[in-house]
């Protein structure tokens, strides 16, 4: 064996360890890459199933799985809590290996694990100027958002207050305005805001069908199955009495406008109690009044 010849066995082995790292390191590069697919998956699923939570648990877990199949996760778990505010996805991808196959080793395994959970909401922008008194309310019942006078079901804790609000400041078309658009700012859990009296009907009217006009969806939105962003779906504080003229927020409920009723003293908006997943400030200590932010917790 001459010079050349060592030199052959020399680069042969150079070749069989390069290839060996380019094998390590190709196929960790694959299941590096799978696992966070996959995890990312899981998150998403997790994500997009718990804001059907917890009107519809089917519906939760047929769309965490649509979720995770579209990701290319063929073997996924979805759990649901029992009491529907969590959700569980566990996901698994088969990897195909490709230079490790030369040891035998054909597919790895990449898994993943995340849950979400509906946590109460504690701010948010966009509220109505209608304020609801706290009360244990049923999903799918209808509600008085603003009722006639000497309709209070609660019994009227101020003198003239029939529902309405003053967010921006008093007057009716401050009320019109936040009825149609909905307050700009921030509404928190524990703000003190300032009634309004009276009935405003014609503002109320206003306000309401422009709303209830502004669903252009198609089939039109009804409180069974209705676009998240339609205008029909409003967000109301829940609110007890705290000083004269002045109400606090110690919640947040979420209505489909049913309809607006009746001039002058027997002005009503109906609104059917919905339950709601919506971006916002949220913890899941507040209480539970029927809207919720999705939060990802695993
Ligand atoms: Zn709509």
């Amino acid at each position: 064996m001459g010079e050349r010849g060592s030199a052959q066995i020399f680069f042969a082995l150079c070749l069989t360890v390069l290839l060996g790292s380019v094998a390590l390191v190709t196929d960790t590069g694959l299941v590096l890459f799978n696992k966070a697919v996959v995890a990312n998956a899981a998150d998403a699923a997790a994500l997009a199933g718990v804001q059907a939570l917890p009107a519809d648990r089917d519906k939760a877990i047929v769309i965490a799985g649509d979720y995770a199949a579209r990701n290319n996760v063929e073997n996924v778990q979805v759990i649901v809590s029992e009491d529907k505010r969590r959700i569980e996805v566990h996901a698994e991808h088969t990897i195909n290996l490709l230079f490790a196959r030369v040891l035998g080793l054909n597919t790895s395994t990449a898994q993943a694990h995340a849950a979400a959970r509906a946590e109460p909401l504690t701010g948010v922008r966009g509220v109505v100027p209608l304020g609801l008194t706290e009360q244990n309310l049923i999903f799918g019942e209808n509600y008085y958002l603003k009722y006639a006078a000497g309709d209070d079901p609660e019994g009227e804790y101020h003198s003239g207050f029939l529902g309405i609000l003053a967010l921006q400041g008093p007057g009716a078309k401050l009320y019109v305005e936040d009825l149609k658009y909905g307050f700009e700012e921030i509404t928190q859990i524990g703000n003190i805001l300032n009634i309004q009296t009276g009935n405003i009907s014609g503002n109320t009217y206003e306000g309401v069908n422009y709303r209830i006009g502004r669903c252009t969806h198609s089939p039109a939105c009804t409180p069974e199955s209705y676009a998240p962003d339609c205008a029909r779906l409003v967000t109301i504080p829940i609110i007890r009495p705290y000083a004269d003229k002045q109400v606090q927020v110690v919640g947040f409920a979420a209505f489909f406008v049913e309809a607006v009723t009746g001039m002058g003293n027997d002005n009503n908006i109906i609104g059917k109690f919905v339950y709601s997943t919506v971006p916002g400030e949220s913890s899941p200590d507040a209480p539970d009044t029927g809207m919720y932010v999705p939060r990802l917790i695993e």
